[in-house]
């Protein structure tokens, strides 16, 4: 049998109807919720299974898992379905049964697809993934998958890096989803009518920007173990990969009918993308790399959008996502009027990632009438030295103006969020981190908080330095040193009165340190452990770092190598061989200007030249006034940062 064989529609649904039952949670497995898509898959000429690799309560509150499924319900002849982690108690009746992995819409085995397709959110869901396939009985190799398996895909942020999952996954699509989807499966629709081989069909797809064919290349290494090339198998196959960019926001599909859970999901809301991208230039954030350029969707449709949304799903809360909200250009008109539409619907919005100026204030109080929860801050780091090493604009004056003005509204919850194992950190960044707790608390003394109730949290996790950022030439923190800051932190805390700490395991964030910038080798590490019983390591219940060890050293991998060894600014680093849009120059620039604690302004106020317009006009660059002044904008002073740069959630 050939992968574009027609294979017959097997219905689960009566094993599945009597298992369901014995299961917690049965409704996260029986689909037929509101706006799922209810089709023939017979009469389909292509079958896509969407697979999160996480339980169904994560996975359907990803907006993207929304875009994408409407995006390809959409193509012509095209059915997707969607599949999802199962929980424990699930998996365990499924392998007793020998029930395997099934879409929720029809309740037809994964195997029967004709591509299934992974979204890559974070590292440490990639053991999932190998469960999911090994449940619908299809090889985890790409190397030992036949003619008659499905093609397997995957896109999503970890793309970026590649490599970590090369031999498992056939193509990876870099970038925005939208277009490359349409185009590949075109393409498989073709091949498939057309009978061709799974190879040919691969040389067919590496032809289509941002598509990425693992299997075309060989990783060539030094004498070191260190990376120093990607060799072509296949001469078609492109030097780079370039990512994807969907230019306009307005006119690309948008799920105006999203498919609406019978189960409480994590967010559990209606959602409007409200642009893409960002300028802000954190030097540890991925997102703010790979996203660029910044696109808005205009006004009125993002209004639209909102109305139409709310009134096909009946929620009664409103969210807007995008990396930082406060920047969209017209945000106080869009505020004020998504305000109104909220009101008519009775329903509540939701502003992540405000910027605590005026306006916001205003904002804060009005949404207060809804539902008054508690705000987060994010600054990341304890002094103002180190924000500047990590370009994180905020200065304490604006902190304490932020938490001043929230305390006077009446908020007793202050989230705050830092990361720790920042390169240049010292212990006197750590002290920063309680005396920005302690001066808040004295803040809400003074302003007649009822101290009673009152609490300010700092939520504090480990840097994890990424592929694709200024910073992922250096070393992270060791376990032991993550561990003797959280004992430092810890100690401290416990004198604040109405602060209290909280931190992240450091084992999860070395094996997320691996992969995140793992290269191909550590693939047989990932299947060893996940052999052994891995799986959800995102979750403390799940994750077992004895596991994660015996398959490190049964596969002859050093993890250390991955962690703590500091790349060099020559070498060759594995995800070379995708272009993210801003070059390696500029990620170099930047990592420099770190080490001289050089801030380096948002882009919005002069370009910074980071190369994404050799791909696409960036609006930002051709909106700016002072876009002529380009390097200029590196400002080494910290005062310069805008005044209003705090950075809030609703928590
Ligand atoms: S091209 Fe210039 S303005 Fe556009 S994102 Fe890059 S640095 Fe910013």
């Amino acid at each position: 049998m050939k992968y574009s064989d027609r294979k017959p529609y097997t219905d689960l649904n009566d094993k599945i109807e009597d298992v369901l039952m014995r299961v917690n949670k049965p409704a996260t497995y029986m689909g037929g919720e509101l706006h799922s898509v209810d089709r023939d898959p017979e009469k389909s000429e292509l079958n896509f299974g969407f697979c999160f690799p996480d339980t169904y309560e994560i996975g359907m509150s990803y907006l993207g898992l929304q875009i994408i499924y409407h995006v390809l319900n959409e193509q012509h002849g095209v059915y997707c379905q969607r599949l999802f982690a199962p929980a424990d108690d699930m998996e365990q009746i499924m392998r007793a049964e020998s029930i395997p992995l099934f879409t929720i819409e029809k309740k037809q085995p994964a195997a029967e697809m004709d591509v299934l397709g992974f979204t890559l959110q974070y590292e440490l869901s990639f053991t999932n993934i190998l469960n999911m396939l090994d449940l619908a009985g299809i090889p985890l190799l790409s190397s030992e998958r036949g003619e008659e398996w499905p093609v397997i895909a995957a896109g999503g942020n970890c793309s970026f890096n590649p490599e970590p999952l090369a031999d498992i996954i056939d193509y990876f699509m870099i970038g925005d989803g939208e277009d490359v989807l349409a185009e590949t499966t075109a393409v498989i629709k073709e091949c498939k009518a057309a009978g061709v081989s799974k190879r040919e069909l691969l040389e067919r797809l590496s032809a289509i920007d941002g598509v990425y064919v693992p299997s075309f290349y060989e990783p060539q290494y030094d004498d070191e173990g260190r990376m120093t090339g990607h060799k072509k198998l296949f001469e078609g196959a492109p030097d780079k990969v370039v990512k994807r960019i969907v230019m306009d926001l307005d006119n690309v599909s948008y799920p105006l009918e999203p498919v609406v859970p019978f189960v409480d999901v994590v967010h559990d809301r209606s959602v409007i993308e409200l642009f893409r991208g960002c300028t802000r230039g954190c030097r540890f954030c991925q997102a703010g790399i790979i996203c660029r350029p910044v696109r808005e969707r205009s006004r009125s449709v993002v209004v639209d959008l909102a109305k139409r949304q709310l009134e096909n799903t009946g929620y009664d809360e409103m969210s807007l996502l995008s990396l930082s909200t406060s920047d969209y250009s017209e945000i106080e008109p869009l505020v004020t009027e998504l305000m109104s539409a909220c009101a008519a619907r009775e329903a509540g919005l939701s502003l992540p990632s405000l910027r605590l100026d005026s306006f916001s204030f205003k904002v804060l109080q009005e949404i207060q009438e809804y539902r008054k929860t508690g705000l987060t801050f994010a600054p990341e780091a304890g002094t103002q030295r180190l924000r500047n090493i990590i370009n994180k604009s905020i200065t304490d004056e604006h902190i304490n103006m932020a938490a001043e003005r929230v305390i006077k509204l009446g908020y007793n919850n202050i989230k705050l969020y830092f990361m720790i194992g920042l390169p240049g950190e010292t212990d006197e960044d750590l002290d920063g981190i309680v005396e920005i707790a302690r001066r808040i608390v004295s803040i809400a003394r003074e302003n007649g908080a009822n101290m009673g109730r009152f609490n300010v949290t700092a939520s504090v996790s480990n840097f994890v330095p990424k592929a694709q950022t200024p910073f992922q030439w250096v070393a992270q923190d060791t376990p032991e040193e993550f561990n003797r800051k959280h004992e430092y932190l810890m100690e401290r805390f416990r004198k604040v009165k109405c602060a209290n700490l909280q931190y992240h395991g450091t084992d999860t964030s070395f094996l997320e340190a691996v992969f995140a910038r793992g290269d191909r080798r550590v693939c047989k590490s990932l299947v060893r452990a996940f052999r052994l019983g891995c799986r959800f390591d995102g979750w403390s219940e799940h994750f077992d770092y004895g596991k994660w060890l015996r398959a490190f050293a049964d596969t002859g991998i050093v993890p250390e190598f991955y962690t703590q060894r500091v790349r060099g600014r020559d070498e060759y680093l594995p995800w070379d061989i995708i272009d993210c849009g801003v070059t390696k120059k500029y990620m170099l620039l930047e990592y420099d200007r770190a080490m001289k604690e050089a801030v380096t302004l948002d882009c919005r106020q002069g370009c910074t030249g980071c190369g994404i317009k050799r791909f696409v006009e960036c609006p930002v660059y051709e909106q700016s006034e002072n876009y002529k002044t380009g390097a200029a904008m590196r400002n080494d002073a910290a005062q310069s940062a805008p005044k209003d740069c705090v950075q809030t959630q609703e928590a």
